[in-house]
């Protein structure tokens, strides 16, 4: 992470570096949190001029990561709604990048965007994804997020740079989702990643100082978990019951 995240590094709080041993269960964590906040992610997957060999949208039948990210942000009570925004044709954006700013301004309003490319340039190193502090807008690099931990991905990639949007910075503690990536204890399944109270020890874990910050961000929208069609469907299933529990008395 560039400029905006080294700039936040300086001014973090000594309680919040000082991070403590963490094992999943502990009396002091509460793990469930109700979802009280939604934060909209509209993807914009990056193509080559022609509008073809797109950047990849992640693992079939879990795009964007989408499992491991709402396991994650569950912990501060807010849901991830990823919602697809197109495709920017750019053969010189798919695999010529390096940083967010190629691809947007600090974005304002409630949201953010995420590009997703196929490479992003970097010297001697691995850039995974970049994001902007405290605003919206992050590039993530779906060709090296995938080939992570021999295919199995960077489960934790896309979570963690939305922290950065939601106003977090880089905490060292290797547990701590918003651990550097250099630092950060990757999960390599979605078990190994907080809460779970079958691991003896679990990764990319959000703090209750960490949360308070995500929950303040201005990007995020209150959500109601319970949306009416839902409602409608277990009403309807209520209601089939109900006629076959008459057909059997008959
Ligand atoms: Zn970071």
């Amino acid at each position: 992470m560039r400029k905006v995240i080294t700039k936040f590094i300086e001014t973090l709080p000594r309680a919040l570096i000082a991070g403590a041993v963490l094992a999943c269960g502990s009396a002091a964590q509460v793990w469930a949190m109700p979802i009280t906040k939604q934060l909209v992610v509209n993807v914009v997957t990056v193509c080559n001029d022609a509008g073809l060999n797109c950047a990849s949208q992640g693992p079939a039948g879990n795009t964007f990561y989408e499992a491991e990210t709402d396991k994650i942000w569950a912990q501060a009570g807010i849901d991830i709604s990823f919602v697809n925004a197109g495709t920017l044709n750019s053969s010189a954006f798919l695999t010529g990048a390096s940083s967010v700013t190629d691809f947007t301004g600090p974005l304002g309003g409630t949201g953010t965007t995420m590009y997703l490319t196929s490479d992003l340039l970097c010297s001697a190193c691995t850039l995974y994804g970049e994001a902007y502090l405290n605003a919206g807008g992050l590039v993530i690099n779906m060709g090296a997020v995938n080939a992570f931990n021999a295919g199995v991905g960077r489960l934790d990639t896309i979570a963690h740079e939305l922290g950065h949007n939601l106003g977090i910075g880089h905490p060292a503690d290797a547990q701590y989702l918003m651990a550097a990536g250099s630092l950060r204890n990757i999960p390599s399944n979605l078990g190994e990643i907080c809460p779970d109270p079958d691991a003896a020890s679990c990764f990319d874990w959000l703090p209750a100082d960490q949360i308070a910050i995500a929950l303040a961000s201005d990007l995020l929208v209150d959500f109601s978990p319970v949306p009416e069609p839902m409602g409608l469907a277990l009403v309807a299933v209520a209601l089939f019951g109900l006629g076959l529990a008459r057909r059997r008395r008959a």
